[in-house]
């Protein structure tokens, strides 16, 4: 048996065609959402997302700001920034790309965005409300295996879904929506004792660890849905040669470019697995959709606030 393969790029583009009917709606309203990224200095990685949640925006038609200080501002500086921000009623949505330097304090600074703009869901009101069942803005990477979860047609109600990763933009969030989806719910870590029992007993396995091909087929209950989160780049040759040695296609990237993209989930894991998303092209492509989409629901709820009247364009 292969596992089905759960296509996060051609689910993307049907939250695309949704969202682009959404946003044409709002826009004959007079409404064009807005998102603005922040981005202190010049890490290369920082901006290539933030280039790819601008693009996403110009393809959607969104409305875009982006803003760039310099490496070495203070926390004050930034706070500013961000309060400005807050205040400006064509923007919707705010985000300042992690990490920042060390000299900011960024605990104060995702503090200080507005909730009603926390597009990444960091704030503690927009966290709070996730874990009383009364979610606004999630956090974009869950909420996009929540989509794909549903979108796909897998069972949550009753289903024993076990996440592996505590952080505070995957882990605890996804486990606090698998947990409103009625899943009874298990959070592994580090320090978890025989992590492996907890696996095997999953009809819904979502891995956010951080380490290349960490879930092997023993690990995993024949049929379950598996969710890789994972993206670590491998740069070593043996452990390309390990996690591959059956996909000649990634060993010549590897052999061509020094380095290859792998998932949490070691790929045999397509052998026993009934539902699996591919590292690249699962997970991945929803995390900008979600961000789109939260941006979307901050215009609509913010206006709906403002002026409960609005609320007509639904
Ligand atoms: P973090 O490093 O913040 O968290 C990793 C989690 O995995 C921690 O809770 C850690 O446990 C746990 N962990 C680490 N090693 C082990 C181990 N040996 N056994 C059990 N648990 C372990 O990572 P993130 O949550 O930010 O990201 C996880 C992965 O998802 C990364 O590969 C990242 O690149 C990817 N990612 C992908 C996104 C996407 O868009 N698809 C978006 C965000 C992240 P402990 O808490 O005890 O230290």
């Amino acid at each position: 048996m292969t596992a089905r393969v759960l296509d996060g790029t051609a689910i993307r583009e049907r939250i695309y065609a949704e969202l682009r009917k959404e946003i044409a709606e709002l826009r004959a309203a007079g409404v064009r959402p807005g998102l603005a990224a922040v981005v202190v200095g010049d890490d290369p990685a920082s901006k290539i997302y933030v280039r790819n949640k601008i693009a996403a925006c110009e393809q959607l038609g969104l409305g875009n700001f982006h803003i760039t200080p310099p490496a070495n501002l203070s926390t004050a500086e930034l706070l500013a920034m961000v309060r400005e921000l807050n205040a400006r009623d064509e923007v919707d949505g705010i985000l300042v790309q992690l990490p920042l330097p060390g000299q900011i304090d960024a605990r104060q600074i995702l503090e200080a965005v507005d909730p009603a703009k926390d597009v990444d869901g960091f704030h503690p009101m927009n966290i709070g409300r996730l874990a009383e069942g009364r979610p606004n803005l999630v956090a974009c990477t869950p909420l996009g295996v929540m989509e794909i979860l549903q979108r796909s047609g897998i069972r949550m109600d009753g289903a024993n879904a076990v996440v592996v990763g505590r952080s505070n933009i995957v882990g605890k969030p996804m486990a606090l929506l698998l947990l409103q989806a009625n899943a009874t719910v298990t959070v592994c870590h580090s320090k978890t004792r025989d992590l492996r029992r907890f696996t095997r007993e999953a009809d819904i396995l979502v891995a956010a660890i951080g380490r290349a091909g960490f879930i092997r087929a023993v690990d995993v209950k024949p049929g379950a849905t598996v969710i890789d989160v994972g993206i670590n780049r491998i740069s070593d040759a043996r452990e390309a040669q390990d996690i591959f040695a059956n996909f000649p296609e990634r060993l010549e990237k590897f052999r061509k470019n020094g380095s290859v993209i792998a998932g949490d989930v070691h790929p045999e894991v397509a052998q026993v697995a009934g539902a699996l998303t591919p590292v690249p092209g699962g997970v991945g492509p929803l995390t900008i959709a979600m961000l789109m989409s939260n941006t979307v629901k901050a215009a609509r709820l913010r206006r709906e606030l403002q002026n409960p009247a609005a609320v007509a364009l639904r």
